[in-house]
């Protein structure tokens, strides 16, 4: 059994996120893709982020009735900040038998020497890294200057290019803008109803 683990803020919760798990999870083959929403996301440290309830609710809404998508709210029951080697290790005890492959994008694969125990992370996961647009394929070895051993646990995915960021919807929203068509109609609604990114 072969599954993704799809870490993210998810403030909010768009359709690059679903694009990437449906892609990730029919080019590598995945059985479920694992939807993790930080608690505290400690590489956004200082930023003001939506309450972990509003973020949740809203990827539950995204995922709908896929079936082979899950959501695992571990990391937001957690106090302090939450690491993606924790997040893997625990899912490892909690799922044996079953391979990881955490997702990313090659902006995230690239910030990983800085993140906490690469090392151990890429052994306690593969990474499936999307290529969007005209990202150019890395070559081994530069993946192996990053950290030794990286090329032989990366798996790339060819992503449909979809070029938006939560931080650009959350602008839109601020500045009543509409959202539609860049989230699911039930985050949307969702959204609006709850008056989020509205604030400033
Ligand atoms: P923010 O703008 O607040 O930083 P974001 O839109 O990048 O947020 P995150 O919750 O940080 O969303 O992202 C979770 C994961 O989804 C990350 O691995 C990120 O690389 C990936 N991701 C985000 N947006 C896209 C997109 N448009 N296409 C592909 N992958 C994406």
């Amino acid at each position: 059994v072969k599954v993704g683990v799809l870490g993210g803020t998810f403030d909010p919760v768009h359709l690059g996120h679903l694009v990437l798990a449906e892609q990730a999870r029919e080019q590598l083959s995945l059985d479920r893709v694992l939807w993790v929403p930080a608690g505290d996301p400690w590489r956004k440290a200082g930023a003001t982020i939506t309450s972990v309830e509003h973020r949740l609710a809203m990827v539950h809404l995204a995922i709908g009735d896929n079936e082979k998508f899950d959501v695992i709210t571990r990391e937001l029951e957690r106090q302090g900040p939450s690491y993606t080697v924790e997040t893997l290790r625990a899912l490892r005890e909690e799922r044996p038998g079953e391979d990881l492959v955490f997702l990313a994008g090659l902006d995230a694969l690239f910030d990983l020497p800085h993140w906490r125990e690469p090392a151990a992370l890429v052994e306690l996961a593969e990474l499936g890294v999307a290529l969007r647009g005209e990202d150019a394929l890395p070559a081994p070895g530069d993946l192996d200057r990053l950290l030794p051993g990286l090329s032989r646990r990366v798996r790339w995915i060819e992503m449909t290019r979809l070029d938006l960021s939560a931080t650009d919807l959350r602008a839109r929203a601020a500045a009543g803008r509409s959202l539609r068509y860049l989230v699911p109609p039930s985050v949307a609604a969702y959204i609006e109803r709850h008056n989020l990114y509205r604030s400033a």
